[in-house]
């Protein structure tokens, strides 16, 4: 029987992302797998596993409880929490080993001094979030950074705001950027420099220094928000339901909450157990399309939040049963991220990372079970 609500990873996809990342990569740099928000809704600990495989050497994380929960899986690779801590969040992070992101001083005396803590300093060069726009602030955390017994500058960073739309401004980011980079090269040459996330990787070269930030590609979705397969790039999730049940449709009779579906002529409507409460947005009701028998079907009525309704037109089209693809291919048919972002005028990145814990997680390679 299939399940209610299932979505299907395929690690050997995601190692296959992140070695042809990998291989797009400036001479010397490194890949720092982004594996927070579990994995962007891909499950952290196998994903993290599969991006190391791949030829990740670094992962990162935007909490410390994050960090702890990939040592606690057994993941002992170098580790970065890249997100604003608080001082309990500041021991988390210490006793999982992980790096973490400083470029307030005042920060510096939250961190633990009886303990090795390796920190990386960021400069906000046009993100406008975390960091700093001051570079005299930036150099001035680095250099109490290094004066500190416990403290290790471990690297130099800043994010991109428009890597995935506009280059110029990205150019100015990088210039911005240059005076701390220098500086930091000749005082701490051990420093890691990194500033480039998914889309600055695909697109810019010069922004890989010495490490790039890899989160939505390695998952094989498209940083652009078109189409994955442009860049090489294997989308590694698949979301599906089955079809529970089948009835006919009468001219005024309606399926579903608030009648937003009503019957003109007669038609069939299948009901599929998955919903809002699994993470399928409310905003798709009479929105989407979905995938059975490898044909595409019109999501017809309301979403709620376990089930949704499908109209199929006739008698028999589909049985009780079949597989109904929500996110995935279906023989020669896709539904993308992608193509659910734009229905819900989102990005992809929202629309797999809102996956709720109630889809169970089945992590497999190319079809092959795997204990993970
Ligand atoms: C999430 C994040 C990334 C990864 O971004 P993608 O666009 O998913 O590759 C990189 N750096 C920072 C600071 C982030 O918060």
């Amino acid at each position: 029987m299939p399940l209610r609500a299932l979505a299907r990873v395929n690690l050997a996809a995601i190692e296959r992302n992140v070695a042809r990342l990998r291989g797009g990569l400036a001479p010397g740099a490194q890949m720092c797998a982004v594996v927070k928000a579990d994995a962007y809704g891909h499950g952290a600990a196998p994903c993290a596993r599969a991006a190391l495989r791949g030829g990740a050497s670094w992962l990162a994380v935007a909490t410390a409880q994050e960090a702890l929960a990939l040592r606690e899986a057994g993941i002992e690779a170098p580790l970065l929490v890249m997100g604003a801590l608080s001082k309990e969040e500041v021991g988390v992070a210490v006793a999982a080993r992980a790096d973490i992101v400083a470029w307030d001083p005042a920060f510096l005396e939250l961190v633990p001094p009886d303990r090795p803590v390796r920190v990386h300093v960021k400069l906000d060069t046009g993100m406008g979030r975390l960091g700093t726009r001051e570079l005299g602030q930036a150099l001035a955390v680095a250099e109490r950074v290094m004066s500190r017994a416990n403290l290790e500058l471990a690297g130099a960073m800043t994010h991109f705001a428009t890597s995935d739309e506009d280059l110029e401004f990205l150019e100015a980011q990088l210039a911005a950027f240059a005076p701390f980079v220098a500086q930091v090269r000749r005082q701490a040459p051990r420093a890691l420099v990194h500033a480039a996330n998914s889309a600055a990787t695909l697109r810019v070269p010069a922004s890989h220094f010495d490490l790039v930030r890899c989160g939505i590609a390695i998952y094989g979705c498209d940083p652009m928000h078109e189409d994955p397969g442009q860049h090489g790039l294997e989308p590694a999730l698949e979301l599906t339901s089955y079809v529970a049940a089948v009835k006919r449709a009468r001219p005024g009779e309606s399926a579903g909450y608030g009648r937003r579906f009503i019957a003109e002529r007669e038609t069939w409507i299948a009901t599929v157990p998955i919903g809002y409460g699994d993470g399928v947005r409310r905003a798709l009701t009479n929105n989407c399309d979905v995938l059975i028998g490898g044909r595409r079907y019109p999501l017809v009525g309301t979403v709620s939040m376990d089930n949704i309704t499908v109209e199929v037109g006739s008698a028999g089209a589909v049985g009780v049963g079949e597989t109904v693809t929500l996110i995935g291919g279906d023989r020669a048919e896709r539904v993308s991220a992608e193509e659910v972002a734009r229905r819900l005028g989102t990005i992809n990145y929202e629309v797999v990372t809102a996956l709720l814990p109630r889809v169970p997680r089945h992590h497999h390679r190319d079809g092959a079970p795997c204990d993970e």
